[in-house]
């Protein structure tokens, strides 16, 4: 555990998915959701969200491969599986883990417009406004976070450490901010 700092709790993991589920489940009173989670990273997000939400919810996942340097440059993203549900007229709210570029999250938010749903809202669990490339701006955010790459709760490196009950830093050493020596390739991943 040493290549990890904890950054998130899982006891303040908890009570930001309550208050999320709580304005959400205002947002959309009266209404019917349909929650799209972003495989994999959002899947233990998207979870314990559903769980506290007091409306009407059915669930729907789809998963996304960006093309490394070229989703950079690009923006497209690869569907690798596709939505199962018919999302016209329906309440969307795309769930996602993390929003860093912006890239997929717009170019899944334009994917998913174009199917007319009734609404579409986007939920991410983490922020990092420092690296966006495009602008995006989620309707619904757990935490804001500075340039740090970070695993658990869902998220990995080299998929590993989705399992893990916080969000923590990833070889803490090897990050600027923190330390202020180490470095991270071009696209902001270190070695897994
Ligand atoms: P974006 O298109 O916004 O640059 O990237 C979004 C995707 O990049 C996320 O869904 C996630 O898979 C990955 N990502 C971005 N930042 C991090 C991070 O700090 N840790 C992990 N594990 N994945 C990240």
């Amino acid at each position: 555990m040493e290549k990890l700092q904890e950054l998130i709790s899982e006891d303040q993991l908890k009570a930001k998915v309550r208050e999320l589920a709580e304005v959400i489940s205002k947002d959309y009173a009266g209404k019917e959701l349909l929650v799209i989670g972003v495989l994999r990273g959002a899947f233990i997000f998207m979870a314990d969200l559903v769980r506290e939400l007091k409306v009407p919810v059915t669930v729907d996942f789809i998963a996304v491969s960006s093309y490394g340097d070229t989703t950079e440059s690009s923006g497209i993203v690869r569907i690798l599986k596709d939505l199962d549900e018919n999302i016209e007229g329906r309440h969307v709210l795309l769930v996602e883990d993390i929003v860093d570029t912006g890239l997929t999250l717009k170019y899944l938010y334009e994917y998913l417009q174009a199917r007319d749903p009734a609404s579409l809202r986007v939920c991410t669990l983490l922020d990092k406004p420092e690296r966006r490339k495009v602008e995006f701006q989620p309707d619904y955010n757990g935490f804001t976070i500075p340039d740090y790459f970070v695993v658990g709760y869902g998220l990995d490196c080299g998929q590993r450490y989705r399992n893990l009950k916080g969000i923590y830093v990833f070889h803490p050493e090897a990050q600027p901010e923190i330390t202020g020596t180490g470095s991270r390739s071009k696209e902001g991943v270190p070695e897994c």
